[in-house]
């Protein structure tokens, strides 16, 4: 069941969501940007968030974000790729998002850098994503993995690593789920004293945005308190 809601309602929770980040960023003394999160959700909402101020968006699916940044084409929008990464779309994902925020492995790298060095476009944004505290994910490299891949995607002229994804366990404890912000958080300054360009932690969805930026965050993505619960 997908609860549809017209494009004001949508454009409403936009503008709200997006002081409640303001608030909070202003608390904890940091900038912090709002990627609204579309996946399962038509062109036509992207559209309305747009309508509303958001220009950054986060898709799980590469050939679903294809689809929709065409229909999208006449906006100016950034693309984040925040779902899982087969070899088969790397080529794609170079070629059509602006950030890449799960980059787990480092057979990838490689692939990234040769096919972004042939668009023309700037740097492809990366962040490394961290399994935290998950044991069942699959996606994110174990904390221990985070300096070998950070150092082979700063060694690749065409890609930007700029720092850090996490999805920690929706553990309904949100004093458990603040240990796994925190051990993020010291990853992040570790890796952020070796390398100048690193200025993304990016953790918080739409239940604990707000935790998540008091804890360091500088990136949020949001979905369903933006767009609805999906189905
Ligand atoms: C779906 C998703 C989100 C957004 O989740 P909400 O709880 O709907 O805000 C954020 N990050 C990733 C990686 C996701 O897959």
């Amino acid at each position: 069941m997908t609860t549809l809601l017209a494009n004001d309602s949508i454009q409403d929770r936009c503008r709200a969501i997006a002081g409640r980040v303001d608030a909070a960023a202003a608390a904890a003394g940091h900038p912090v940007r709002l990627v609204a999160v579309g996946k399962t959700r038509p062109a036509a909402d992207l559209r309305a968030a747009h309508a509303a101020g958001l220009a950054a968006f986060g898709e799980n699916y590469v050939q679903e974000a294809l689809g929709k940044q065409r229909e999208l084409a006449d906006l100016a929008l950034e693309w984040h790729l925040i779902g899982p990464l087969q070899s088969n779309k790397c080529r794609e994902v170079a070629r059509h998002f602006d950030w890449l925020q799960s980059l787990d492995r480092a057979k990838l790298v490689g692939l990234l850098a040769r096919e972004r060095a042939t668009t023309g476009k700037p740097p492809l944004a990366v962040l490394v994503q961290v399994n935290i505290d998950d044991e069942t994910s699959k996606s994110g490299c174990r904390p221990e993995q985070v300096d070998a891949l950070a150092e082979a995607v700063a060694a690749e002229p065409a890609l930007a690593l700029r720092g850090l994804m996490a999805i920690p366990a929706p553990d309904p404890d949100l004093d458990r789920r603040r240990i796994a912000f925190r051990r993020m958080r010291d990853l992040f300054d570790a890796l952020r004293r070796r390398y100048p360009g690193v200025d993304t932690l990016s953790m918080g969805m739409s239940e604990d945005f707000e935790l998540a930026i008091a804890e360091g965050a500088t990136l949020v993505r949001v979905g369903s308190r933006l767009f609805g619960a999906r189905g």
